[in-house]
């Protein structure tokens, strides 16, 4: 998609940046900083606390990531830096993006610790004597407690979605750990929205906060067509399948409620030949982290996953987002459909709605402020939009 030139976005140039940043950066494909770089990078580059709103896909891992670089001593080999995230997917993603902004400073080296996974492996990353810390706050706590981390060198702190890692319920372990961390350090929190548990945790523990908001304007929200489906609940399999088959979109994840309804969907599409995966909590780690980079890189076009995949994950280009049930939690609506439409690329998302759930759409949508468009199936089976067109073009 091409850039539009009356927006004057700033380019990274502007942002005083090594030269090893730049080279990464622009390997990434990256020409212009997102609103939310823009404004943090260099207020964190000034030392600052920080708290940032900003919508989700809107680039908050480099606007973190690339200070944190900018400010790591090579030479000293103690851990220096941390970073929180609420899931195992989450701290790893994050661990590759900024593995991604460290390939021309060999000398970084980073370590992600998550539960589910061999504590031998994450020793073996830590004998390495990594500076920057990615990690879920369970997992943190115990290698301090273990003995096999410790955070008393570390000056810079940042906490990613915040919101949801304190509504998981890890407000204390939380706690603990800033606490084990110098307070002079610098603490710096990202979340898609404020609650108060988020204000609370600031109050406490941050110095004179910067607060940095960015609204989700038409220039950083993500451009997702919205569609939703009439459907019934025994028809619903076939709905989807109508979806699928269209031919039009090459990665697909579909979201269900719960686990049970994500096994056996995944089970029952592939038996009729169409290749998906299934993820969801009582998928065991290492098989989790297996699906997800075989899903990233293309290896299978369609995921079928509960909520555990619905958050701050980014999958480059997943051209659909499929609401098989719709989500129980009106933010969670905003989060799965988020998966799509990544970085100003466009995406599309489709809601199977019962008739039984439309009054819980109805509070979605008025949640967040949305107005998508109702498709319907005719009485041949052809998906047609509100003027009558059929949806797709070929099928
Ligand atoms: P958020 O944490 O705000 O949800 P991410 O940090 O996961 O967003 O970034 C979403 C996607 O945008 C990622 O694929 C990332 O590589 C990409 N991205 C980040 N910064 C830029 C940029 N300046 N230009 C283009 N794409 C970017
Ligand atoms: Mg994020």
């Amino acid at each position: 998609m091409p850039q539009k030139q009356d927006q004057p976005l700033t380019g990274f140039e502007n942002l005083d940046l090594s030269d090893e940043i730049m080279r990464a950066v622009a390997k990434m494909g990256f020409t212009q900083a997102t609103p939310v770089q823009e404004k943090t990078i260099p207020i964190m580059m000034e030392g600052h606390d920080v708290i940032a709103i900003a919508p989700t896909g809107t680039g908050k891992t480099c606007a973190f990531g690339i200070p944190m670089l900018e400010y790591i001593s090579l030479t000293d080999t103690r851990i220096q830096e941390l970073v929180l995230a609420p899931t195992r997917e989450l701290a790893q993603q994050i661990g590759d993006e900024m593995t991604k902004l460290a390939a021309f400073i060999p000398e970084v080296r980073i370590a992600v610790l998550y539960g589910g996974q061999p504590i031998s492996k994450q020793l073996n990353q830590l004998k390495r004597k990594p500076q920057i810390i990615v990690a879920t706050p369970g997992r943190m706590l115990d290698h301090m407690q273990r003995g096999t981390a410790r955070l008393d060198a570390v000056h810079t702190l940042v906490i990613d979605e915040a919101d949801e890692m304190l509504k998981m319920g890890f407000v204390k372990d939380v706690c603990r750990i800033i606490e084990a961390i110098p307070p002079q350090r610098q603490f710096v929190m990202f979340s898609a929205t404020t609650n108060q548990d988020v204000l609370t945790i600031s109050w406490k523990y941050q110095h004179d906060p910067v607060e940095i908001t960015i609204p989700a304007t038409q220039e950083n929200k993500p451009r997702i067509a919205q569609y939703v489906i009439p459907t019934e609940r025994q028809i619903k399999q076939e709905h989807l399948q109508y979806l699928l088959d269209s031919n039009v979109y090459n990665r697909v994840m579909i979201f269900t409620n719960t686990k049970d309804m994500c096994r056996r969907l995944s089970e029952r599409l592939n038996k009729l030949g169409y290749q998906t995966e299934a993820l969801h909590g009582d998928i065991p780690q290492s098989k989790r982290n297996q699906v997800m980079n075989g899903f990233k890189r293309g290896k299978f076009p369609i995921l079928v996953c509960t909520d555990v995949a619905a958050r701050g994950i980014d999958v480059f280009d997943v051209e659909a987002v499929i609401n098989y049930d719709l989500p129980n939690e009106n933010e969670y609506y905003l989060h799965r459909i988020g998966r799509t439409g990544r970085a100003r690329r466009h995406g599309v998302a489709f809601t199977l709605l019962c008739f039984t759930e439309r009054v819980r759409l109805d509070e979605i949508l008025k949640y967040m402020d949305a107005q998508p468009t109702y498709l319907h199936f005719d009485d041949m089976g052809i998906l047609r939009d509100q003027d009558d067109k059929p949806f797709f073009e070929n099928i």
